[in-house]
């Protein structure tokens, strides 16, 4: 049996007194490409933070590649794609290229110099987002399109076997946003990269996504969008409209109201 990229049990988390987490747990396996979805404030962000060990303590287990996760050190096999471009301070005095080589700095051990592989593989991977042009541009002076590209960049440039990414596509013009998932579809396919998007995107992600979390502090659903659009104890629990933006099954549905059909 491989070993699961992370497993997670019964995991709560509080911050101060109130719950944001309680009971979770789950799996993720080589290849899985989950879409985590929930109301605002459900506790996604809280989750992918406890996971990326950036939030302490907790009440659960959680492990990395078969490793308890305060024992785990390979860090560079985890890509992460934060939500707010504000990570990045517009006067951070570095060009597109040299963030881009952070990226693979985590996997270095000391002296963390660049040889020649690193830097043909910074340019592949700024080929591949358009960007080889802005390689020497300062990203103070990108437009918050192209720092989010820079981000993406950076994510996936140490080739990381999963990947966690917060809402990219806010920032990305149409075109980017489908580059973006095409990316994001052949690291998966191809590559088997495990890949958790956070999205608010409900109505579409079931087009790039295998699998869908659906928490609200604790998880409501978990498992193949097909046994999502097919549960009756989920038509239940959301009501039919709301499962059905989800599994676009909105031209089945008398009851669906007009000009809410998606763009399907
Ligand atoms: P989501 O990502 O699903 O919108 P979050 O994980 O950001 O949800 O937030 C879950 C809950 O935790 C919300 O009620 C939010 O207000 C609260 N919360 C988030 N961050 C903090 C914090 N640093 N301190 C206290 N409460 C927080």
């Amino acid at each position: 049996m491989p070993i699961d990229v992370l497993t997670v049990e019964d995991l709560s988390f509080r911050y101060n007194s109130s719950d944001v987490l309680s009971g979770i747990s789950f799996s993720i396996k080589k290849g899985d490409y989950i879409g985590l979805v929930g109301p605002n404030g459900s506790g996604k962000t809280t989750l992918v933070k406890v996971i990326l060990g950036l939030l302490k303590p907790y009440i659960g287990r959680i492990t990395l590649f078969g490793d308890d996760i305060a024992a785990f050190s390979r860090w560079d096999k985890i890509g992460y794609l934060p939500q707010h471009i504000a990570a990045m301070n517009p006067r951070f005095p570095a060009t597109v290229g040299e963030v881009v080589a952070m990226g693979l700095l985590s996997k270095k051990q000391f002296p963390k110099h660049m040889n020649r592989s690193d830097l043909a593989e910074v340019d592949r991977i700024l080929d591949l987002l358009d960007m080889k042009k802005l390689k020497n541009t300062p990203v103070g002076e990108l437009s918050g399109g192209q720092q989010q590209r820079v981000l993406v960049a950076r994510a996936i440039v140490n080739n990381p076997e999963f990947l966690i990414v917060d809402e990219p596509t806010d920032a990305l013009d149409p075109e980017m946003r489908d580059r973006f998932f095409d990316i994001m579809q052949t690291l998966n396919k191809e590559k088997k990269v495990a890949i958790v998007i956070v999205t608010h995107d409900t109505g579409n992600i079931g087009r790039y996504t295998s699998k869908l979390l659906y928490v609200d502090k604790k998880i409501v659903f978990y498992g193949s969008f097909e046994d999502f659009c097919t549960s009756r104890e989920i038509t239940q629990f959301f009501g039919e409209f709301a499962q059905h933006v989800i599994c676009h099954r909105h031209n089945q549905n008398p009851n669906c109201p007009p000009g809410d059909h998606g763009t399907d």
